[in-house]
């Protein structure tokens, strides 16, 4: 069975103490490959060598480091399906998915910054006849770069390449759940000739690696997207160090559907907002507000279509749910649904585990669910489930749905379904989220801010922030007289 291996210095390397972790296929609920279960002596190695590769990476031109960002992004490209079929197999998601959405985007995140370091300015100002002062942007140092399992090769690039761009070293730990696409990408950067200790990636368990990594002294500056939990740890580590910090951290989505809406639209893109990647994506509605009017009818069709959704084999080329990610998060969804009817709501469809039966009858397959009937501050209508699940409720007025909406402690993302413009915009300015889709979801320009707020995170990812972010600012101010 394949042993995936560390990427330091250059090259593929066996964990320090040689323990290897099990890595699951979730489709079949099967170990498939071992994992790295590094710890602190394989962070201090990854460490030295990001240290000792930082001076010259961070003064190479910066058409130079374009330039490899360029040639990973191509072969990105050129490995497609073999990097679609790896994260589909790691994760469980179908494998069309992985095919439009993860790997192109994961080669994108690459072309963006490695065009966008080209066109980067920094400020100037003029005090008139009296000085001049312009802003010098320096890459911080050794980036410490960790990511989450749902799109594992999208996000653990979302991280590094700007960080690359930015002239900074990096020293990156993907999820112990999902490790196999930056394995790949490791082989990837060996083939584009990055030079040795830019890009370090170190497998393994996030209080081992990952707290190692947080609390290095010599990683002065963290990007992390996870669980807010974890993220409130970081933070408590990384802050009396002066860390720069990006937390990108969990969501409870709201999805709001006015009566005049797009009917046929809403409903197809809902249906892709609630059960895409088995609703774990942390973009994903998971509370859906309908006006009043709509109600009934959008409850018919859309437990309809939910129930026509197909589940299995994530390489079957009409299945639309996949498996979730592994057993304890399955469990974790299950528990849920167990208290949502605790709380008082009514299960429209889904709420259980499926045997897909085959060589996929030990795999983590649930019925995308839905359900009704539950007050809007309920445990279910408040905390992150990140699967296939989600509320619907009725409401009367924008004042009640935006109350709804703004009532959990999170503030990532949402809808707005709505064909009234000036509403759209009133309502979108108070959602308090870090984005907000209006008649669509998911569409991402990679040149706006990416973040949330309230316990979603601090900091924002994407566009020229991302490059600022792995930069600080010096000011020099020349008199002129
Ligand atoms: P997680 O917080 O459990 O793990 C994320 C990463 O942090 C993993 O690599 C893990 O090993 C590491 N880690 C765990 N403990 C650590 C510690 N003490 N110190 C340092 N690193 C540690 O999250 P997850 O279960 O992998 O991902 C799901 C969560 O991610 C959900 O809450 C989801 O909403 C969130 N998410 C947020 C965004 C966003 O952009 N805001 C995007 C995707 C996922």
């Amino acid at each position: 069975m394949l042993k995936i291996q560390n990427y330091i210095n250059g090259e593929l390397v066996p964990p320090t103490g040689n323990q290897y972790l099990d890595n699951y296929d979730p489709a079949r609920g099967k170990v498939y490959s071992y994992i790295p279960d590094s710890d602190e002596k394989d962070v201090e190695t990854a460490v030295a060598a990001a240290k000792e590769a930082f001076p010259a990476w961070s003064v190479t031109p910066k058409d130079i480091r374009s330039k490899y960002l360029l040639k990973i992004a191509s072969l990105i490209e050129e490995n497609l399906e073999k990097l679609a079929k790896a994260e589909s197999i790691d994760n469980g998601k179908p494998l069309h998915l992985a095919k439009t959405v993860d790997i192109p985007r994961a080669a994108a995140n690459f072309h963006f910054y490695g065009t966008g370091i080209l066109h980067y300015s920094a400020h100037s100002h003029s005090m008139e006849d009296t000085a001049v002062n312009y802003t010098l942007r320096h890459p911080v140092g050794v980036a410490g770069c960790i990511s989450p399992w749902n799109l594992p090769l999208y996000l653990f690039s979302w991280k590094i390449a700007p960080a690359l761009a930015a002239g900074c070293t990096v020293v990156a730990k993907p999820s112990e759940v999902t490790p196999m696409t930056a394995f790949l990408l490791s082989e990837i950067c060996i083939q584009a000739g990055l030079p040795k200790g830019v890009l370090n990636i170190v497998h393994g368990l996030g209080h081992k690696v990952g707290s190692a990594i947080t609390s290095n002294k010599d990683i002065p500056v963290i990007s992390f997207t996870g669980g807010t939990k974890t993220g409130a740890e970081i933070a408590r580590v990384a802050a009396p160090m002066f860390k720069k910090l990006s937390l990108e951290l969990g969501g409870k989505n709201p999805n709001i559907i006015f009566a005049d809406c797009d009917y046929e639209k809403m409903l197809a893109t809902t249906m892709h907002s609630s059960f895409a990647n088995q609703g774990q994506i942390c973009l994903c509605g998971s509370r859906i507000f309908i006006e009043r009017p709509l109600y009934e009818k959008f409850k018919t069709d859309f437990v309809e279509r939910t129930k026509k959704l197909s589940i299995g084999d994530p390489f079957g080329e009409k299945t639309k749910i996949g498996a979730v990610v592994s057993k304890s998060h399955m469990e974790k969804i299950l528990s849920y649904v167990e208290l949502a009817k605790e709380e008082g709501g009514t299960v429209l469809c889904g709420g259980k585990k499926v045997d897909v039966g085959g060589e996929f009858s030990e795999g983590y397959y649930l019925e995308p669910t839905i359900i009704e009937g539950l007050a809007y501050n309920c445990r279910t209508n408040q905390e992150e489930i990140f699967g296939p699940v989600v509320t619907i409720m009725p409401f009367d007025t924008e004042e009640e749905v935006l109350m709804y909406a703004n009532s959990t402690i999170y503030g990532l993302a949402s809808t707005v379904w709505t064909e009234n413009l000036t509403r759209a915009h009133r309502v979108a300015a108070d959602i308090h989220s870090g984005i907000v889709w209006v008649n669509c979801w998911l569409l991402r320009d990679l040149r706006t801010p990416f973040g949330g707020v309230k316990s979603s995170g601090v900091g924002r990812e994407g566009g020229f922030e991302a490059i600022e972010f792995f930069t600080e600012p010096k000011n020099v101010c020349i008199k002129l007289k």
